[in-house]
């Protein structure tokens, strides 16, 4: 059982999962690619897995078989489990709590080497939907606050399979980077009333230069203050607090916007990316009250170029070594058809 430890110097909530010690594959140094026979993830290899929470799968298909698109499946080794109660417990002048929460993998595609980039919008959409889907359905647990969906690609990204998957980690607290942007986002929105990304975007929109690509719904640019080089930020341009009301057609819009630029442009690199949303369910004593009014929901790409080392670390700012407005210029001149 993982349990959650807070940092009495800066609150930081950290999860200690020792359950996940024991996988083989952190032991293992390059992640197994090309290896379809003894892949989990691998349609015919159902079996391999827990069974699945959620698919979208050919009507006459059967579960935990064959015949699937999209598959969930419960984390076979959870950073947090879903069984227990939230207990929050006082060690001497320490805070902990029960690692209560959801782990799911999202096994994007059937085939292994099905690379986000080269599937079609239609398909991408499919997994955005099911983004929301799985949002929805952990939001009836009202223990849950908080969904991060993110994607981890590569091995240096901290992908230990190589087959095409994106993970969501339902946590029983808001995280501290989630709950920096909800402040960040409150303060201007008290001294603005309005939404600092709304702003963002109109600002981008009129700088230009660092602007990737643009449609009716969507935006995406590398951000004035970007800590890493070709940091990409995706947004709706309609104001939404959280990412289960982006319509169909947004998402569709969303899904033909950068990353294939991006892979064209740096010959498939690793990244991580992460999906920046609302929390799913109400905060105790209701802390921000307007925070439909002044959060924005996003994707922050980071393509893994650089390695965050000691004065990373130790400090929390970054040294980028290349300029947005560079790396922009840079992704705008990709032909992304090619
Ligand atoms: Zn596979
Ligand atoms: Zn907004
Ligand atoms: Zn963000």
């Amino acid at each position: 059982m993982s349990e959650l430890r807070k940092d009495p110097v800066i609150g930081r909530w950290v999860i200690i999962a020792t359950d996940r010690g024991k996988r083989p594959t952190d032991f293992v140094t390059a992640a197994p690619v090309g290896e379809p026979a003894s892949c989990p993830f691998c349609e015919g290899n159902e079996f391999m897995t827990p069974p699945e929470i959620y698919t979208v799968r050919r009507r006459d298909s059967l579960a935990n078989a064959a015949g699937w698109t999209i598959r969930v499946v419960p984390n076979k080794f959870p950073a947090l489990r879903i069984e227990g109660t939230v207990e929050r417990e006082g060690l001497g002048m320490f805070d902990k709590m029960s690692g209560i929460g959801a782990h799911e993998i999202i096994i994007e595609t059937p085939a292994h080497t099905d690379l986000f980039h080269k599937r079609s919008n239609e398909r991408v959409v499919e997994l955005f939907e099911t983004y929301q889907r799985r949002m929805l359905d952990l939001k009836n647990d009202t223990r849950l606050l908080y969904t991060m969906v993110f994607k981890n690609m590569g091995e240096r990204a901290g992908a230990s399979l190589s087959h095409p998957h994106s993970q969501i980690i339902a946590t029983p607290i808001v995280p501290k980077r989630v709950r920096e942007e909800i402040l960040g986002s409150l303060e201007y929105y008290d001294y603005k009333t309005r939404c600092v990304f709304c702003d963002v975007i109109h600002e981008e929109k009129r700088f230009g230069s660092r602007i990737v690509y643009e449609n009716a719904s969507f935006i995406s640019f590398c951000p004035f203050a970007s800590r890493f080089p070709f940091e990409i930020w995706l947004l709706p341009k309609r104001h939404m607090s959280g990412y289960p009301a982006a319509t169909r057609q947004e998402l569709f819009e969303c899904a033909s916007i950068t990353m294939r630029r991006l892979n064209v442009a740096l010959g498939e690199p690793q990244y991580n990316w992460m999906l920046h949303t609302e929390p799913i369910n109400p905060i105790p004593r209701n802390p921000w009250p307007d925070l439909n009014e002044h959060y924005h929901w996003h994707f922050e790409i980071i393509p893994k170029l650089t390695r965050v080392a000691g004065f990373e670390w130790g400090t929390g700012f970054y040294i980028n070594p290349t300029a947005p407005e560079d790396a922009a210029a840079f992704l705008r001149e990709v032909d992304d058809q090619s």
